[in-house]
């Protein structure tokens, strides 16, 4: 069995960053055999919630490649070249270009790197591959749509899997019902009840106003309950002193803080990416009741500082119990359909990695991504997306992805035995001006 370099499981934003990256660094006598596995069918980017009239809340400077490499064939400003829209793309004047169409540049970067990735393979387990006392390769284990099971060796792996849906304890009792979803699997499980008469959306954040506005925008729009704990939906706070936080250097500063201290600038921050829509959204959100209101066609209600404290099916629907926490009183109401757009969860990887625990201890990662192990394990396993509490905010998010990935590249060069950059002399050196 061919043992690859580096295995990367899932094959999204930060997984076609690094595989740029590396590519990037051949140039410099960096060659590693790196290869990715990545459970959907084919690439897409949050599919389920691509969404007419949505746009991105980074500006498309922070693309795959350009804070790394402006000079990179991957930017999105040469994207826009290959495909003959980059003139008309600058009279657009925005930095936000929209989900679309970013979705349809990440497809097109993956797109160069088809041989090197398996589509729709799902890892399930990563078990240690031991030679006397030591750990020295992993075994691979993905599942494909037909059941068959496939089985890959690498020296170094790295894990990029993206949030799971975080689904509120009252709910999880329902998880095989259809009529309850996650924002995740929205456009797949709308679809299916289109007929709805009334529907709840469950959050306070971007997902759920976009899924407010959306079936508001339908033809024979439901009833929609927007449900929500917070007292009024805030924005997101993308003023410039505030977004700083999202610098690439911001990340040393956060990671060398104090455990208390980088709680507190979680906490501080939290709202820039949480529970905060873009403001146009909110502005819409509050012209429907509004006009609401004028109209005396009550259709949407907008249930603030409610929460859903039971969930109980039924053949005529879903009744949430749901209490009112200003007026401490609970009551039911019945639902065609529930979306919770309750956010995700970010440690899938503790699951995915459960074999190699005794060397791994509490899944502590360094500066460079890396999870700390015991001496006697020799692979180097990284983390993106998972690594919030350490690396702050900008972790889950497109913003530092460039950058990481070329972090991580350096760390890789350590964990890789590479002749050719041996031959350069400094090996970091070989390659810091990749
Ligand atoms: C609707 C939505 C809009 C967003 N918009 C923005 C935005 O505008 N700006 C921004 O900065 N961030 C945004 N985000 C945040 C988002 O996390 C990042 O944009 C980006 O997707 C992170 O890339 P990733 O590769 O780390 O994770 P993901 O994009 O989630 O990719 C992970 C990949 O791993 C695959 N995978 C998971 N488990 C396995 C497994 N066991 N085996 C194989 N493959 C697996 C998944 O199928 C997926 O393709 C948005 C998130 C959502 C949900």
């Amino acid at each position: 069995m061919q043992i690859h370099d580096l295995i990367g499981i899932g094959f999204g934003p930060s997984n076609i960053a690094l595989a740029i990256t590396l590519e990037e660094k051949k140039q410099h006598g960096f060659n590693v055999d790196a290869f990715f596995i990545e459970k959907q069918p084919s690439f897409a980017w949050h599919a389920n919630m691509m969404l007419d009239n949505t746009h991105m809340q980074i500006s498309f400077l922070k693309d795959l490649a350009t804070m790394r490499n402006p000079s990179s064939y991957f930017t999105f400003i040469n994207y826009l070249h290959q495909k003959q829209r980059l003139q008309d793309f600058i009279n657009l004047k925005t930095f936000f270009p929209s989900r679309h169409e970013f979705n349809d540049y990440l497809a097109w970067a993956a797109a160069h790197f088809d041989s090197r990735c398996a589509y729709g393979e799902e890892v399930f387990e990563v078990l240690p591959e031991k030679r006397n006392d030591e750990v020295t390769l992993l075994r691979i284990r993905s599942r494909d749509a037909h059941n068959v099971i496939h089985e890959r060796l690498a020296r170094n792996l790295i894990v990029s899997v993206g949030g799971m849906p975080s689904i509120p304890e009252c709910f999880l009792p329902l998880k095989n019902d259809a009529r309850v979803f996650h924002s995740s699997g929205y456009l797949r499980e709308i679809a299916r009840h289109e007929g709805a008469k009334k529907v709840a959306v469950l959050g306070a954040g971007q997902s759920a106003a976009e899924i407010f506005m959306d079936l508001h925008n339908r033809p024979g729009s439901p009833q929609v309950d927007l449900i929500m704990r917070a007292r009024a939906i805030k924005p997101s706070d993308d003023s410039p002193f505030v977004n700083e936080i999202f610098n690439a250097d911001f990340t040393d500063f956060v990671f060398s803080r104090s455990d208390q201290d980088r709680t507190a600038l979680l906490d501080e921050f939290w709202h820039t990416n949480y529970a905060a829509p873009d403001l146009v959204l909110i502005e819409q959100i509050f012209n429907v009741f509004y006009q609401q209101r004028v109209t005396g066609n009550t259709c949407h209600r907008f249930l603030r500082r409610h929460e859903a404290i039971g969930a109980n099916a039924g053949p005529e629907g879903i009744q949430l119990v749901l209490k009112d926490l200003n007026a401490g009183r609970e009551y039911r109401v019945t639902y065609d359909a529930i979306v919770l757009a309750t956010g995700y969860s970010r440690d899938y990887h503790k699951s995915l990695l459960e074999p190699l625990s005794p060397y791994m201890g509490d899944f502590t990662v360094d500066r460079q991504y890396r999870l700390q192990s015991t001496p006697n394990f020799r692979p180097a396993v990284f983390l993106q997306g998972a690594c919030e509490s350490s690396h702050g905010l900008s972790d889950t998010l497109l913003s530092i992805t460039a950058i990481r990935t070329d972090e991580i590249g350096r760390a890789l060069l350590g964990a890789v035995n590479q002749p050719v950059a041996k031959q350069t002399g400094n090996p970091i050196r070989a390659v810091a001006s990749g």
